[in-house]
């Protein structure tokens, strides 16, 4: 009777034990999206680096009317995160890539409610989302909404250039997305993407909302390209105009 007993007990045992290993299992699966450390998706000391990162300002772009407010420069374990993000899946990331860009808007002075009274994104190119399943630049406006506490809206349609591009170079097409803008009740909006690099991207979108009858565009992005390397890309654009 009291081995009988006992039976469930090692049932329950064995069941346990199989649980708690897939659960270790699949806690060493993943992967630091920063350094490809075991145990979670940013690891702690990629996290501080690049709350570090951020509090230098590192990725700060000049003021002007092209400003553009960047938490981070894209080099090093932000490429290496950014990069997790938008090829290899890593969503898991973004809520700290969010409130870094939160914390970056906080410092230089952007007033949620008041100088922004919604967030929206550059989006990113149809097959592109298809492909991948999300849009990054989406996923981290609304994540920076909702630290920020204003509301996310799609306020920006990405033209497709897959139709005749009469009078367009290659570059061109490829350098200058274009966007249409939708109209809303929000004068003030802050305009989000994953990276900034020649600045086009951005340009392009806040022209669109301003057209849109947008009065104040803020324009950031999570990282940007070091300004030698910005320079050096955008050489050869103005070669081809
Ligand atoms: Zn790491």
């Amino acid at each position: 009777m009291t081995q009988i007993s006992h039976l469930p007990f090692q049932r329950t045992d064995i069941g346990w034990c199989r649980l708690r290993a897939q659960f270790l299992d699949g806690l060493l699966s993943v992967r630091c999206a920063g350094c490809n450390a075991r145990g979670a998706a940013l690891c702690a000391t990629c996290r501080f680096a690049l709350l570090d990162a951020s509090r230098r300002g590192l990725g700060a772009v000049a003021a002007g009317p092209d400003a553009v407010i960047a938490a981070v420069e894209f080099t090093g374990r932000a490429r290496s995160v950014i990069h997790g993000l938008k090829y290899r899946n890593r969503r898991a990331v973004i809520t700290h890539l969010a409130g870094l860009l939160a914390g970056r808007l906080r410092d230089v002075g952007i007033r949620p409610g008041i100088d922004i009274t919604a967030v929206t994104w550059a989006p990113t190119h149809g097959a592109r989302r298809r492909e991948r399943g999300y849009d990054q630049a989406e996923l981290l406006a609304r994540a920076t909404a909702r630290v920020l506490g204003v509301p996310a809206v799609r306020l920006l349609d990405r033209v497709d250039r897959s139709g005749p591009q009469t009078g367009r170079t290659r570059l061109e097409r490829e350098s200058a997305p274009a966007f249409t803008g939708r109209r809303s009740r929000h004068q003030s909006v802050l305009l989000i993407d994953d990276v900034v690099t020649t600045g086009s991207t951005l340009a392009a979108a806040s022209g669109a909302l301003r057209t849109a009858g947008v009065r104040r565009v803020v324009c950031s992005a999570v990282a940007a390209t070091p300004v030698q390397n910005r320079r050096k890309r955008r050489a050869p654009l103005s070669t081809a105009a």
